[in-house]
């Protein structure tokens, strides 16, 4: 099968995308052909990009596609041609209209679930059930705080946590984000921009501060995740859509009292097949039971990467974002 491909020569901006055609090979032993009906565009695919994650070069890019099988391998059980499956790599050739990949990173998409909510809802809404229901479970009445709250990791997070009973405080960049983050059951959202961001955690909070932080943002609420995060809670950082956390000295923490930090990846809490199972059905049945709802904020063409990849990192997209062959 012949397919568009993206690929970068060496790390840089948005423009530094590019695009060929190659003719992908018959799958080998233990491979599949995707032929993907939507693609999920994710921060890190900029982290790739730009080198903040460095990669041999020439790289392809793009890890969450959902699609069809079109072909398998030799060996390969549990997949076969025609299932509908959705990926989120490692394997980082996503942005395509068909990929080779190993058939040990499928998951297998239920029928009630569309391909496209499947692209847009895998990556992120298995981070959100890392983040939420392994890195810093909380339990019913305790508070956190979500940056980023209306985007696309963000979307799900608030909804999750609220369906455990925890109680929201959002952060986001504009008023008509904050309007959507209380829309999904924040009880309260903060401009993302507020130089006493923290006061206002600890004022709602009672001065007890939140329970966890959850921060993708990274560098820019390093600071105030620190001085809003309650005595002996959590910090779960992330990402880094400001830019990373660094030189962190220990000592801050125990100032701040006495707090935790974990800085987790997927890829580390989705490795073995039991894991990875139970936390995909997780995630089926928040959506299923409609306590937690995927938006799509915006769809681009699959070769408008480049622009996907200027709005994302100007902060201009809300919830998911597709990338459509
Ligand atoms: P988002 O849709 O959340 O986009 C990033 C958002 O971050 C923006 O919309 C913006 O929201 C906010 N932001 C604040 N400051 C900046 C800045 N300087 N530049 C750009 N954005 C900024 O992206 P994703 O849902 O794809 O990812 C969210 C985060 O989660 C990322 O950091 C990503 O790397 C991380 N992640 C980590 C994973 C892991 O395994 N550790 C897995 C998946 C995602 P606003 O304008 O409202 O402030």
């Amino acid at each position: 099968m012949r397919t568009r491909q993206a690929y970068i020569d060496a790390p840089g901006g948005p423009e530094a995308i590019r695009w060929r055609e190659v003719e992908l090979p018959a799958p080998g032993p233990g491979q599949a052909l995707l032929r993907h009906e939507a693609i999920g565009l994710n921060f890190i695919d900029t982290y790739h990009r730009s080198g903040l994650y460095p990669l041999a070069m020439p790289a392809t890019l793009g890890l969450e596609a959902a699609g069809v099988v079109e072909a398998i391998g030799d060996g390969v059980e549990g997949v076969a041609a025609g299932d509908r499956v959705a990926t989120f790599g490692p394997s980082r050739a996503a942005y395509a209209d068909a990929q080779i990949v190993s058939a040990a990173e499928l998951f297998a998409v239920p029928a009630d679930i569309d391909l496209r909510t499947a692209a847009a809802v895998l990556l992120k809404g298995l981070t959100t059930e890392m983040l939420a229901e392994r890195v810093a479970p909380l339990a019913e009445g305790q508070w956190a705080l979500v940056h980023a709250a209306a985007g696309g990791v963000g979307q799900l997070l608030v909804q999750w946590l609220v369906a455990r009973g925890v109680r929201v405080i959002a952060t986001a960049g504009s008023e008509g984000k904050c309007d959507l983050a209380r829309s999904l059951g924040a009880e309260h959202a903060v401009d993302a921009g507020a130089t006493d961001l923290a006061e206002q955690v600890r004022a709602i909070t009672e001065g007890r501060g939140v329970r966890a932080s959850y921060d993708g943002v990274g560098k820019a609420t390093w600071e105030a995740s620190l001085k809003a995060t309650g005595r002996r809670g959590i910090i779960a950082s992330f990402g880094n859509a400001s830019g990373p956390v660094t030189g962190v000295n220990l000592g801050s923490l125990a100032s701040a009292g006495s707090l935790f930090v974990s800085r987790p990846t997927l890829f580390d809490y989705y490795r073995e097949p039991a894991e990875r199972a139970e936390g995909a059905a997780k995630l089926w049945d928040m959506l299923g039971s409609g306590k937690v709802k995927v938006e799509i904020g915006q769809t681009y063409p699959l070769d408008q990467a480049e622009q996907a990849h200027r709005d994302l990192e100007a902060r201009k997209t809300v919830g998911s974002t597709l990338l459509l062959p």
